[in-house]
């Protein structure tokens, strides 16, 4: 039997490097305004929406606005990534926002052109990836990457910072309604990713969580001693093995009876056509029933030893197979976690690390275009367009039901992409409906 060893100094890769980039023209000033219509309005800047922009150029189409609320290409996945202190991706050098099918820089390639720039560690992780072992791609190397795919497809000149409020489907264009400007568009596609989840009402009442208690994608106050971590995925281990580094002691409660450790955060089957076939012509209950089992929280061998370790120690106490019923802020600071076994669990700070909910288009399109059963959204499976909406399309999370739970992964973005930017530049260019399009 062959046993995977996992490297703990894998995930250590240096952050913050400067990498030569090609000359740009200047992004959008920040309060300025786009032109008031475009072929094609890209709602979120994310990866996918990286994706699909980078798409678009190469089918020609270059009529396009991008709106983020950050305004930056991968804002706000480089934001998280970086509170959480993430120095390595869990998704290998395949993964990543380059175009499929085109004529393009791959992320391997990216990564050897700055050779000289990479640790030992990071050029041997490149050799196995050369030679189709596991490997692990550096942020620092999947930042740069992003900002080059940014620029050379001319993205970064395209993305204005603005919150979407509304999209409008009209008799002639679909209106995206934001906080500052609108834009009337032939085709919209909705990249807006996931939000993190809210921890359920009957915790602490709902709204606003209770003093010393935040969620993942915030910072830690530096002065606490003793940190509460809630979640199995790898959220909660980079939140603990942050807090063991600053020097805390750490409480984890762990809903399942035990914690899972995996390579990829979902089955790798599922970045595989033969993993997405399982999705084709089944119906909606087995869906379900299969991103419920395929869905789950899981951690990068990598941390193993240092969570045993510090288990081991008694520097982290982990609560297996509890669940929480209630949060309290008690008196003197003391954050109290009252878990349903009836056990208490007691630090001066809690981070909740619950995970995300795919934004599916609820709150922008009317409802009845959305269609939202069981929390997604009703999608041409060809083209990823709202059935009710051609003109409307999704990439991202969202897209879950038609292509399993890799959907919101940066592989799976490629997948939707490539069928999304097809279908969107073969209808501009003959006026065919996209669903014709995609199935030519
Ligand atoms: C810490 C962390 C690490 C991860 N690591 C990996 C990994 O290694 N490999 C992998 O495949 N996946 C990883 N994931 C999963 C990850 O979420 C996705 O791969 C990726 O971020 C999804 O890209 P996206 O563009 O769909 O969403 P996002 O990156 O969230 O981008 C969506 C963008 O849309 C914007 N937006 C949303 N709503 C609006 C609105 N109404 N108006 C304007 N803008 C809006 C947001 O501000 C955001 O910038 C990770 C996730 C997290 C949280």
């Amino acid at each position: 039997m062959i046993t995977f060893v996992p490297e703990p100094h894998l995930l250590d890769s240096p952050r913050g490097r400067e990498w030569p980039r090609p000359p740009a023209p200047p992004s959008p000033a920040r309060g300025a305004s786009p032109p008031a219509s475009a072929d094609v309005v890209i709602v979120g800047a994310g990866p996918a929406g990286l994706a699909v922009a980078s798409a678009l150029w190469h089918h020609g189409v270059h009529d396009v606005v991008v709106v983020d609320r950050t305004g930056r290409p991968c804002g706000r996945f480089f934001d998280r990534i970086d509170t959480l202190g993430q120095r390595v991706l869990r998704s290998p050098y395949e993964h990543h926002p380059g175009v499929e099918g085109f004529r393009d820089c791959e992320l391997l390639d990216f990564a050897r052109l700055h050779w000289s720039r990479l640790t030992r560690t990071e050029r041997r992780e490149i050799r196995m990836a050369q030679s189709g072992h596991r490997s692990v791609v550096p942020v620092d190397v999947f930042d740069a990457y992003c900002a080059h795919l940014a620029t050379s497809h001319h993205v970064a000149e395209k993305a204005w910072q603005a919150t979407v409020r509304a999209v409008e489907p009209g008799r002639d264009a679909v209106t995206v309604r934001t906080d500052r400007f609108s834009v009337a568009a032939r085709h919209v596609v909705l990249c807006p990713g996931e939000e993190r989840r809210s921890a359920p009402e009957t915790w602490w009442g709902g709204g606003h969580p209770p003093r010393g208690v935040s969620f993942w994608d915030e910072s830690v106050p530096s002065g606490a001693q003793c940190q509460v971590v809630v979640g199995a995925g790898l959220t909660a281990a980079h939140l603990i093995t942050g807090a063991l580094a600053a020097g805390r002691e750490v409480q984890w409660v762990v809903r399942e009876p035990g914690e899972r450790y995996q390579c990829a955060d979902v089955n790798s089957s599922f970045f595989r056509p033969e993993g997405r076939k399982r999705f084709d012509g089944v119906g909606w209950s087995e869906r379900l029933e299969l991103m419920g089992r395929f869905r789950r929280a899981s951690i990068m061998f990598e941390f193993r030893p240092q969570l045993e370790r510090a288990e081991a120690v008694g520097r982290l106490v982990v609560h297996r197979g509890e669940a929480v019923k209630e949060v309290a802020a008690a008196v003197g600071g003391t954050v109290v976690l009252r878990l349903e076994s009836g056990r208490r669990v007691a630090g001066d700070h809690a981070v909740l690390a619950l995970g995300t909910t795919p934004s599916i288009g609820t709150g922008l399109l009317p409802d009845d275009v959305v269609a939202a059963r069981d929390g997604w959204p009703e999608l041409d499976e060809r083209t990823l367009s709202y059935r009710r909406e051609p003109r409307v399309s999704v990439v991202g999370a969202a897209a879950g039901m038609v292509l399993g739970p890799a959907a919101r992964n940066i592989d799976g973005h490629r997948v939707a992409t490539t069928r999304v930017a097809a279908a969107i530049a073969h209808r501009l260019r003959h006026g065919v409906p996209a669903e014709v399009a995609a199935g030519v």
